[in-house]
C-alpha cells in the first residue's frame, strides 16, 4: 500500500471515530447483539431493524477505541438497505481481509469504502477492535445465543 492511499485511509478512519455515522440506539430495532472486546475495553452494542429479509436500519452505541467505532460507523453505512445474504457476504469478506497475511491480495468484490480497514492486519492487537462490530452485527442476524467476545 502507498503512502498516500495509507494517509488517506487513516483520514477516513479517523473522521469516522470523530463523527461516527448511526451512532445511537435503533429504538425500532427487531434485533440486536452486543459485543465485548476485553483486550481493548471495547464494549459495542449493534440494533438491526429488519424489513423482511432486508435490513432496513442499522445503528451501533457503546464505548469503544477509535478502531472499533470507525469500524461500526463504516459498517452500519455498508450494511444499511442490504440483504441479510449480502451483509454475509460483506461479513465474509471483512473478515478475510483483517485475518490475511499482510501482503496477501483479497477479495474485494463487495467491500467498496471498507478496504480502508485492510491496513489493521498489520497491527494484530487492533484486528479484534475492527471485527468486533462486525461479530455483533452477525449475532444479532443469526443469534447463537452465546456472547460476542473477541477472546
Ligand atoms: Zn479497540
Amino acid at each position: 500500500m502507498n503512502e498516500e492511499i495509507r494517509e488517506l485511509y487513516q483520514q477516513m478512519i479517523m473522521d469516522h471515530n470523530k463523527r461516527p455515522r448511526n451512532f445511537r440506539k435503533l429504538s425500532a430495532a427487531t434485533a440486536q447483539a452486543e459485543g465485548f472486546n476485553p483486550l481493548c475495553g471495547d464494549h459495542l452494542h449493534v440494533y438491526v431493524k429488519m424489513d423482511g429479509n432486508r435490513i432496513e436500519d442499522i445503528s451501533f452505541e457503546g464505548s469503544g477505541c477509535a478502531i472499533s467505532r470507525a469500524a461500526g460507523s463504516m459498517m452500519t453505512d455498508a450494511l444499511k438497505g442490504k440483504t441479510r445474504e449480502e451483509a454475509k457476504a460483506i461479513f465474509e469478506e471483512v473478515r478475510a481481509m483483517l485475518s490475511r497475511d499482510v501482503h496477501q491480495p483479497f477479495e474485494k468484490k463487495h467491500l467498496g469504502k471498507l478496504e480502508v480497514f485492510a491496513g489493521i492486519c498489520e497491527f494484530p492487537a487492533r484486528i479484534k477492535c475492527a471485527s468486533l462490530p462486525w461479530h455483533a452485527m452477525m449475532e444479532a442476524l443469526e443469534p447463537t445465543g452465546k456472547q460476542v467476545t473477541t477472546e
